[in-house]
């Protein structure tokens, strides 16, 4: 068993750590016996998505995306036939608002790749901070780090999680990230993977699935990975009761 994994991007794109993203999917992979090959790509090279099993483009200042946005328009169409082959991309921040239309910026339109019915526009001040989110797949919360100018606004797209504590996509819908087919958004940092296995786990199963490998994960030891969640959870979001999110 095999599974290639596509970064964009990450000279530019690679903020808060995102790169433990990928050592996350990969050491999770090959510790059950997966072969996990990884592709960096840069602007210039050609990518053959059919061949890739995950899309990964992490977060980026926005004159970073203005760079990406250029490139991805070019590769636009190639992309769309891959999400809607199912193929699995993560996108975090920046990576997560270029999915969009477009990123309204005050004197500046970034142009997005539209595989998602979303647009994000700047806002007064930064969004910074712990985030916890509970969604409706997973049975633990998926904790992380957010910091971003940008209010992503999904329509009726459904969000990865909702916001227990933090500011999520907008600050306003108690909304957090998009999961749509098998394409993850989200604003979190932090890595996100190292700190949700349970996560990083779901990516590396519907990838699996999609190449038509019909296989359960075996378990590993997540003692401290757990426990480094649940300490996030219970500081921040004691309980689903006690939701501070700022919507
Ligand atoms: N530049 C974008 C924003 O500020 C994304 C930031 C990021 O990726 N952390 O909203």
């Amino acid at each position: 068993m095999k599974l290639k994994i596509g970064h964009l991007y990450p000279e530019l794109l690679n903020l808060y750590g995102d790169r433990g993203n990928i050592l996350s999917l990969q050491k999770r992979m090959q510790w059950r016996g997966i072969e996990a090959e990884v592709a960096e790509y840069t602007l210039s090279d050609k990518i053959d998505f059919s061949a890739l099993d995950i899309v990964f483009v992490g977060g980026g200042s926005d004159r970073e995306q203005l760079l990406v946005c250029k490139r991805l328009g070019e590769i636009k169409s190639e992309i769309s036939d891959y999400v809607g082959d199912n193929g699995v991309v993560v996108a975090i921040c920046g990576g997560y608002q270029l999915l969009g239309h477009y990123y309204k910026i005050k004197d500046e339109l970034i142009e997005g790749l539209s595989i998602i019915d979303a647009f994000t526009e700047g806002g007064n001040g930064r969004l910074i901070g712990n985030v916890v989110a509970q969604t409706d797949f997973l049975d633990r919360p998926v904790v992380g780090f957010e910091n971003h100018g940008g209010r992503t606004h999904i329509g009726d797209h459904k969000p990865l999680g909702s916001v227990l504590f933090g500011s999520g996509n907008n600050g306003a819908d108690g909304g957090e990230g998009i999961l749509h087919k098998n394409v993850i958004g989200t604003y979190l940092h932090g890595p996100l993977f190292p700190k949700n296995p349970h996560l990083c786990d779901y990516v590396i199963q519907k990838a699996l699935e999609r190449r038509g490998f019909d296989t359960d994960l075996a378990p590993l030891d997540d003692k401290i990975e757990l426990a480094a969640n649940a300490y996030i959870v219970s500081r921040f979001a004691p309980s689903p009761n006690n939701c501070e999110c700022s919507a």
